[in-house]
């Protein structure tokens, strides 16, 4: 099978990915192009930005949110944690900062952002090493749950079974909630 590829991204805009709230990835280049049109993972990696320039892109139910939730507590252990379509990478200008959760007006650098669509949070993070770059995640895994092989204790908590494989990564607990 084709293994699917995954960007390492640090926290916490690694988490802010795969709840949704910030569906561009921004980078000062433009070499990950290749991804465009592709279901990807997201890679927690083990660091840490500690600059909160974000607070102000989030709205006050986010902040609430995050101050409650134990999801939302920065993993430090690198962990793949979910999965995005490419829909597009392209230049970023101000009107994206709101989406990136980054101030996207300067002219200096040059923002690129991959477009991200249709993400997916697993339900637990799949500790994994990563590097830098697009790197390759060779282990089959739910797009949806993230479920493998070896774990499949969140379908069976759900389902009371364990679920097979109904495509190449996507499990049959996820493929008949899609349906219903
Ligand atoms: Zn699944
Ligand atoms: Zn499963």
């Amino acid at each position: 099978m084709e293994w699917m590829k995954a960007i390492s991204v640090w926290q916490p805009w690694a988490q802010f990915i795969v709840l949704g709230w910030k569906t561009i990835e921004t980078r000062t280049h433009d070499r990950f192009k290749s991804l465009v049109g592709q279901r990807i993972f997201i890679h927690a990696a083990g660091k840490i930005d500690n600059e909160d320039n974000w607070v102000r892109f989030l709205t006050s139910i986010q902040l609430y949110w995050m101050k409650l939730t134990l999801k939302c507590t920065p993993r430090l252990q690198p962990s793949l944690i979910g999965s995005a379509f490419v829909e597009d990478l392209r230049p970023l200008n101000k009107g994206d900062s709101e989406a990136a959760l980054f101030d996207c007006s300067l002219p200096v650098p040059r923002l690129y952002g991959l477009i991200l669509k249709n993400v997916y949070i697993f339900d637990k993070p799949i500790p994994w090493k990563g590097s830098q770059g697009i790197f390759k995640v060779e282990k089959r895994i739910c797009r949806v749950c993230g479920c493998t092989d070896e774990d499949c204790s969140a379908c069976i908590a759900a389902t009371g079974e364990p679920c097979h494989w109904v495509e190449e990564d996507l499990c049959s607990r996820c493929a008949l909630a899609r349906e219903g």
